[in-house]
């Protein structure tokens, strides 16, 4: 008996064996690879607990992180470990889809451990500590009965104090923009606290004893922090707020996973910002007479200035700026329906609403969308409340969102820009690919939309709209030139100013406002052009692979079906596809390049 049974067993292991050394080595990746991934988005989430309710995955809506040395710890371990599992899979054996979210996955970690010990925000930017966009997500979110997300913002708001408190332990010489940026943002956290949330907990017949008690002393802590960094910006110790060369370098490297660097997209930019005077140029002549009565023999580009600045006087009031707005969007819709131009479902619409505190002082227009777990969610044009703005202020940003512009700002926000390639994006069926997303794929497809929706005849080929659309090219080069020029070439308010005013035809508001932004942020600006001639690009080079089968409503819904990933990786899933689909003699040289 004991004899069989060892010899079964023997057999077996044999049998086991023989089984393993079969198995190709493509099959093994591509398991661990699948079992790696499932985990791992559990482990990120719970070491992200913010990211994951903002993404709308809501295992860890209670937890709050204390961004102390021991979070710090707890990060770069986890990215390290992270990497090691990466390590040992030969990327190359995986399919293009996995291989794409095996590259994502890894620049995510790099960049963590980037993030945390070299660039290290959480020592500079006070305004990185900012706990009423997470607490605002929550109170308006429709993910969950309203008593049970006000009981998760409760437990996140018992750990507020322990929060500020740590974001002051690590703070010693801060940047004075994001000091700056900061007061606001905390301002906001105190006014959510004092009023919408009382208000909603008094809605939901929750406001005990108990909530006032932890409310009391979030508030409490909030103010503390305000207090605080009032004193940090009397005190006037800086550091500054550029990042220079090296630092740089390694963040667009990180943040935009482009084939472009600095360097190369910087000289694009030159390039393309002459085209775009020479187009402008070329609208002038064309448009002078009409608005001016006289033909001149040339024209330079302060005549495009005097022109722009006079179409710019067809602009709405103030007090029907959102009203206008809300009206473009069905004519947008129906234009792209009519031109068969991309898929629009009608199950998921756009709302647009007076932008939340919290969302204000960055940009005049932003969307918010439901992360790729809450496919439900509402997606919300945010609209700055120019109504109430100073009457100067107000009228400077009504002749930069004049009747032209406007639309154009409507296609690049909503339809078919950011609201569409997001609705797109949540559809893919990978959550990775849609949480490691890529600003520049983002940003380059809602500039992408604005240029192939005129070049279809949005607005009837009006040369008034061409000429703002290169205004607005302009101020996408623009912002480019300004990020690298400020942060690597030491580009002063002035140098900046007189850029945006004298070859970027933008007004005194809007060069203000992008100044302001410049110092708060980096790399970010760049994800904009980078995108688009990304875009463009594949588009050029698809096309003269299929030629006479070109479709562009089938380009569009391909480019939209990968997730918000770098358009590096989209461009060589959509190639290797096609290289499949081509006859046999077509397929041996296209993808080299
Ligand atoms: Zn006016
Ligand atoms: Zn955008």
């Amino acid at each position: 008996m004991r004899r069989t049974t060892r010899f079964t067993l023997l057999f077996m292991t044999l049998v086991l064996i023989a089984a393993c050394k079969k198995e190709k080595p493509e099959t093994k990746a591509r398991a661990f690879f699948s079992e790696f991934k499932s985990d791992f988005l559990d482990d990120y989430w719970q070491h992200f607990p913010e990211s994951a309710t903002l993404n709308g995955y809501h295992a860890y809506d209670s937890e709050l992180r204390i961004p102390d040395d021991s979070s710090r710890r707890k990060t770069r371990d986890f990215a390290l470990s992270v990497l090691e599992k990466l390590n040992s899979v030969d990327a190359g054996l995986l399919d293009p889809q996995a291989r794409t979210d095996y590259f994502l996955i890894r620049n995510e970690m790099q960049s963590l451990l980037w993030y945390t010990d070299t660039l290290k925000p959480w020592a500079w930017q006070p305004s990185s500590y900012n706990p009423a966009a997470l607490i605002g997500y929550m109170l308006r979110g429709r993910y969950e009965p309203l008593a049970d997300r006000l009981a998760h913002i409760l437990d996140r708001l018992e750990k507020v104090p322990a929060y500020y408190e740590a974001a002051r332990a690590n703070i010693s010489k801060p940047s004075k923009p994001h000091t700056q940026m900061a007061r606001v943002i905390t301002d906001g956290m105190i006014e959510l606290l004092e009023k919408e949330l009382p208000d909603s907990l008094q809605l939901a017949g929750l406001f005990g004893s108990n909530e006032q008690e932890i409310i009391g002393q979030a508030l409490e802590a909030s103010r503390a922090f305000r207090s605080w960094l009032g004193r940090l910006e009397e005190k006037g110790t800086f550091r500054n707020f550029r990042l220079g060369e090296a630092l740089y370098e390694r963040k667009f490297h990180f943040d935009l996973q482009s084939d472009y660097n600095p360097e190369s997209l910087w000289e694009a930019a030159q390039y393309e910002k002459e085209e775009a005077h020479t187009q402008i140029l070329r609208l002038t002549q064309k448009l002078w007479p009409r608005y001016f009565n006289e033909t001149r023999h040339s024209y330079s580009l302060a005549e495009s200035a005097r022109l722009i600045d006079r179409i710019a006087q067809s602009h709405r009031p103030a007090d029907s700026f959102l009203s206008a707005i809300r009206q473009q969007l069905p004519e947008l819709i129906d234009f792209i329906r009519e031109k068969d131009l991309l898929f629009i479902d009608p199950e998921k619409p756009l709302k647009v609403r007076v932008a939340p505190k919290y969302l204000r002082g960055i940009a005049i227009a932003s969307i918010s969308a439901p992360g790729p777990y809450d496919k439900y969610e509402n997606t919300w044009y945010n609209v700055s409340p120019i109504w109430e703005m100073d009457a100067d202020v107000a009228e400077s940003y009504l002749r930069e969102y004049n009747d032209y512009m406007m639309q154009i700002l409507n296609i690049h926000e909503a339809i078919p820009g950011h609201y569409v390639q997001l609705v797109h994006a949540n559809e893919s069926p990978d959550p990775v690919k849609s949480i490691f997303g890529s600003s520049s794929m983002i940003e380059g497809w809602a500039c992408y939309a604005e240029r192939m929706m005129l070049e279809e005849g949005w607005g009837n080929n009006s040369p008034e709209l061409w000429l703002m659309y290169y205004k607005w090219y302009l101020r996408i080069i623009g912002n480019s030139i300004i990020d690298i020029g400020v942060h690597t070439r030491g580009w002063d308010k002035d140098r900046v100013l007189r850029f945006l005013s004298e070859e970027a035809f933008q007004e005194r508001s809007e060069a203000e406002g992008k100044w302001r932004r410049v110092q708060r942020s980096s790399v970010q600006l760049c994800s904009y052009f980078d995108g688009l001639i990304e875009i463009l690009d594949l588009r050029d080079e698809i096309r003269s692979i299929e030629g006479e089968a070109f479709d562009l409503k089938r380009f569009n819904e391909k480019f939209l079906s990968y997730g918000s990933v770098p358009v590096k990786y989209i461009r060589k899933l959509m190639l290797e596809e096609l290289e499949k689909n081509l006859p046999e003699d077509h397929s041996s040289d296209s993808l080299k390049r």
